[in-house]
């Protein structure tokens, strides 16, 4: 009986550990692949090439999405988890994909500048600016980054399932795209230039990446404590990799 109940015990110490370990090669797998990750890329029809040469040390600013308009239509997508699945929320007083972007707009520039790129980043603090043109706003501060001649960028998390559309770069709107654009689109997928008539971003020559879909792995993967770190530092270190791929 004793011996029984031994056997019983090292069988499921067996399958704990075969569990973990099992885990741990799963997600390490998945974490390096940047497609499996993301899941889709837009697969609207986009045309444009970036092939105009940016100069070596160009500055760039990495704002994040929805930083400026929480508690209104703007605020960000809730992503899967949240909206579909009833999950606490990140951050009460913010949407999960605000959360994320914040996250990850920090980690790129702390990496950017680790790889010698002349980044920094915006955020506007004050959550809650109704006039899109207040001189705090993201756009405002990157529309004048951009007019003096650095290349400001809005990352973002799209909706969940049919809400959205995938990864993917919107380029600006009045600027041919650059050898940067081109080297992100490669990674991320492109968006036609007029997309949806051409947004708020795009029209004061700020860059949109949408990273992928707040859904399913990438969600799970960015939510899981265990392998929330590393995801954010992959996605950080493609789009860093992307930049230097595009100076050089
Ligand atoms: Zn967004």
């Amino acid at each position: 009986m004793k011996n029984k109940v031994l056997n019983a015990l090292f069988y499921l110490l067996f399958l704990s550990f075969f569990y973990a370990f099992s885990q741990l090669y799963y997600n390490r797998n998945t974490i390096q692949n940047l497609e499996l990750i993301i899941g889709e890329s837009s697969n609207i029809q986009a045309t444009w090439v970036g092939s105009k040469e940016v100069y070596r040390n160009i500055p760039i600013l990495i704002l994040a999405g929805h930083a400026d308009s929480q508690g209104m239509a703007g605020a960000g997508t809730p992503g899967e988890a949240v909206h579909k699945f009833g999950l606490n929320p990140m951050h009460p007083d913010m949407s999960d994909e605000l959360f994320w972007n914040l996250k990850l707009q920090e980690s790129i520039v702390q990496l950017g500048k680790k790889k010698g790129l002349n980044i920094k980043l915006y955020d506007p603090g004050i959550r809650n600016i109704d006039d899109a043109n207040d001189p705090r706003t993201n756009w405002s501060v990157g529309r004048k980054f951009a007019k003096h001649g650095g290349y400001a960028i809005e990352i973002h998390f799209d909706a969940y399932g049919r809400y959205g559309v995938g990864s993917g770069l919107i380029p600006p709107y009045f600027e041919t795209p650059n050898t940067i654009d081109e080297s992100i689109a490669r990674k991320f997928g492109r968006f036609p230039i007029l997309y949806r008539g051409g947004l708020g971003a795009p029209r004061r020559q700020i860059r949109i990446l949408e990273i992928g879909k707040l859904e399913g792995l990438l969600e799970k993967n960015l939510r899981n404590l265990k392998t929330r770190k590393r995801t954010i530092n992959f996605l950080a270190n493609e789009i860093v990799q992307a930049f230097l791929n595009g100076i050089t």
